[in-house]
């Protein structure tokens, strides 16, 4: 094995940059190109098809079959000419990534000739064979089938010789297996509550869109090095490493020049991101050695998400072609930083409004202040639920970490606009507004400056930022799918704005007048949310203390999170909504908790394997060395004085690795045993428990003693690449 390590650091030393071979052209001219879009369809369909699919876009009507087929045969033609052969229903399983399963448009003709045929019916809806996927218990197998159904909201699109078509994924029963169907559900339940609550505003809203700008941390590891790390091949991050003895610790690296190999990286995924409609637009370094970030601008939530699913899938395939391995685990190097992807998420109207974005005038800052604190009293009241979206095996190791948000949701709200709230509350009397009251009420709502001045203070340590027009869900992994937050927030959200209808229009019904109204219910939610603010230094030890006292959530392991989605008041969150029935959150649960289950099942084997397999025996063989050593002296010495004296240091370490070892031995044993007792237990929120609990402890425990070995044993037999390699390597 160290051989292994040894020739891929030669490997690396030969490694040459492999400059973008494409031409240098503007952006524009070539965007989208491989997208069906609008301009495209246009082209490519009838009218009467073009229209029907606007208004399926647009209006969320159905598709009729006989458009259907003519809608198909337009985006054939389309797509054959951008030489594409194939098809497929792309779509976002509950297993990490997107799944996909291609099949040729070529059929038999008449006489026996071949023909590429696409028909209505194969767009609209497919019955892919996807028993293989996790469904928590929800498709016996005996109806193993489920059937993916056309998003028209978010544009087909082609990848090498495929036709891709977006689409949901239900079982027969018509429960959601994926993501993108809740997502959808949840995105229409807010667009319906922020609309109706528009109307006190604005008559001529009659659409609200709820946007999304991911940033996509990541690190990069060089390929060979990568394939001698079977812990980074496996399990996706390295289970053992001394830390390096410089990291990032200077600060040299976040935003400094790109490395030239990178550079070239990023361009061409870039392009081929361009080419998919994918409007990235930010590349920088990132705090840790060797660890980067990409980000567009925002879209549509549920097309930004489709848009970083495909950024994600083209990373790895293009990291490939310049010899590096990208990382999405939010942890793969103990110590450092670790990666996450910011969910920026705003809403905004048909009209053009940013409804997170304060107005001009005392009008429009009372719907942003009404918006805005709707979002405040969402998240206070579903921190839990919020919290489980976000927790996974991979992400608990980065929450309440190295330089990432605690396992605590806290807003960050900035210091003026805390003032405001805080001065709504002391001003907005219980009892009727006098006139002037409401005047200079109003006056002063009307001077929240378009643009907040106090940007400077972004807090870069709340997991909830209010960052001047928009929220910025910072504790989101990135290795994770946008949509499992995103359901919850816009859940949360929309459910929040419904409650706020009926509580004005109650007062309203009773005379009081609509301002006021909206004034006092604000007031309330003020009040109600307060605990939740928190401006201050979210990674400090005083802010855990402090949360407890207010009484805050805080949870940190997988199985104790994923509770939240099945208590009474998310049972009721959901259904209400429209966005999941009980069946499909039971299952969902189950499916986490599986994953869960697996993930530490793979790594704690994996482990398991190497400590026994390559560091034991690299262990011994140095010790053995050592034992010659300590033989030869006192061949030469005798058992004189001398001989003690001159051995005295090898034996001490002889004794070291010797204890180092044992407890390897002893604790992956150990390790195996408390697996075969998890692996009995049928009920799935047991199992994980045991898992997390029995299980998951070892891994620390045994990295511990192989990390000390690394730091003894003679550098030239250790198999692995080491930290240093693995983060300065590029
Ligand atoms: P920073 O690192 O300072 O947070 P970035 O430029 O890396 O900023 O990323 C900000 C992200 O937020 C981008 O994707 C950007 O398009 C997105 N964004 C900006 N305004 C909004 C908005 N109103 N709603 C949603 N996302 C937004
Ligand atoms: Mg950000």
């Amino acid at each position: 094995m160290a051989k292994l390590r040894f020739s891929a650091l030669e490997e690396l030393l030969n490694r040459e940059t492999k400059p973008s071979k494409e031409p240098r052209i503007p952006t524009s001219e070539y965007f989208g190109e491989l997208v069906f879009d609008r301009p495209k369809m246009k082209k490519y369909l009838s009218k009467e098809a073009f229209d029907h699919v606007i208004e399926a876009i647009e209006k969320g009507t159905r598709i009729d079959r006989r458009m259907a087929d003519q809608i198909a045969l337009g985006m054939k033609a389309w797509a054959m000419e951008k030489g594409a052969t194939h098809y497929t229903h792309w779509f976002h399983p509950l297993t990490d990534g997107t799944a996909e399963k291609h099949d040729a448009f070529l059929t038999f003709g008449e006489f026996g000739s071949m023909v590429e045929s696409f028909s209505g019916s194969l767009l609209v809806q497919q019955e892919p064979d996807a028993s293989s996927f996790p469904s928590g218990g929800i498709r016996n197998t005996f109806e193993a089938r489920g059937y993916t159904a056309w998003d028209v909201s978010s544009p087909a699109f082609i990848v090498g010789s495929t036709l891709c078509i977006p689409t949901i994924f239900v079982s027969y029963t018509g429960h959601a297996l994926d993501y993108k169907f809740p997502l959808l559900k949840a995105l229409n339940a807010v667009d319906k509550a922020a609309t109706a609550v528009c109307q006190y505003f604005d008559k001529n809203v009659t659409r609200v869109i709820s946007n999304l700008g991911w940033e996509q941390e990541y690190f990069l590891v060089d390929e060979a090095l990568f394939n001698a790390r079977p812990d980074l091949v496996l399990t996706g991050r390295t289970l053992m490493g001394h830390s390096s003895a410089k990291d990032q610790q200077l600060d040299d690296h976040y935003f400094g020049s790109i490395p030239e190999r990178v550079i070239a990286f990023m361009e061409d995924f870039e392009k081929e991101a361009y080419r998919l409609g994918v409007p990235v637009k930010t590349r920088h370094n990132e705090v840790a050695p060797n660890q980067f970030e990409v980000a567009p601008i925002f879209e549509e939530a549920n097309l930004a998400n489709d848009h970083n699913q495909m950024v994600m899938d083209l990373m790895k395939r293009v990291a490939r072609r310049h010899k590096f391995r990208v990382l999405f685990h939010e942890k793969p190097f103990k110590g450092i930083n670790g990666s996450g992807k910011h969910s920026n998420w705003s809403l905004s109207t048909n009209t053009g409004v940013n409804l997170l974005s304060p107005g001009k005038n005392p009008k429009t800052n009372l719907q942003f202040l009404t918006f805005l604190v709707n979002v405040l009293k969402a998240v206070y009241d579903n921190q839990d639920i919020l919290l489980a979206s976000i927790m996974t095996a991979s992400n608990s190791h980065r929450l309440g970490a190295n330089e990432a948000p605690p396992s605590i949701l806290s807003v960050f709200l900035g210091s003026q606009i805390s003032a405001m709230l805080d001065d709504l509350e002391t001003r907005v009397p219980d009892k009727k507004m006098t006139p002037d009251e409401k005047t200079a009420l109003k006056l002063d709502i009307g001077k929240i400056p378009e643009i907040l001045l106090d940007n400077t203070d972004r807090n870069r340590t709340s997991p909830f930022a209010f960052t001047g027009n928009r929220f910025e869900y910072r504790a989101v992994g990135s290795s994770a799918n946008c949509a499992s937050a995103l359901i919850v927030l816009n859940t949360a959200v929309a459910n929040q704005l419904k409650v706020f209808k009926k509580e004005v229009d109650a007062l309203i019904e009773k005379g009081v007048k609509k301002d006021e109204a909206i004034f006092q219910i604000i007031k309330e939610y003020i009040k109600a949310s307060k605990k939740i603010r928190f401006d201050g230094d979210g990674y400090s030890q005083e802010w855990v203390e402090e949360a407890r006292r207010r009484g805050l959530v805080n949870v940190s392991n997988v199985p104790d999170a994923l509770k939240a989605y099945t208590t009474d008041k998310a049972k009721k969150l959901f259904t209400e909504n429209g966005v999941f029935t009980e069946v499909e959150l039971e299952a969902r649960t189950e499916v986490e908790l599986e994953k869960f289950v697996k993930k530490i099942q793979i790594e704690a084997r994996v482990l398991g394997d190497l400590a026994l397999n390559h560091i034991v025996p690299t262990g011994v063989r140095y010790m053995n060395t050592l034992i010659d050593n300590v033989q030869g002296l006192k061949d030469v010495f005798g058992e004189k004085d001398d001989f003690h004296e001159l051995a005295a240091d090898r034996i001490d370490l002889i004794k070291k690795i010797s204890y180092h070892i044992q407890n390897i031995k002893n604790k992956t044993h150990d390790m195996v045993e408390a697996r075969k007792v998890a692996n009995k237990i049928e009920d799935m929120k047991e199992k994980a428990e045991a898992y997390d609990q029995k299980v998951r402890p070892y891994l620390d425990d045994i990295r511990y003693h192989i990390d000390k070995l690394e730091l003894t044993v003679d550098n030239s037999i250790w198999p692995l690449p080491k930290y240093r390699e693995l983060l300065f390597a590029r």
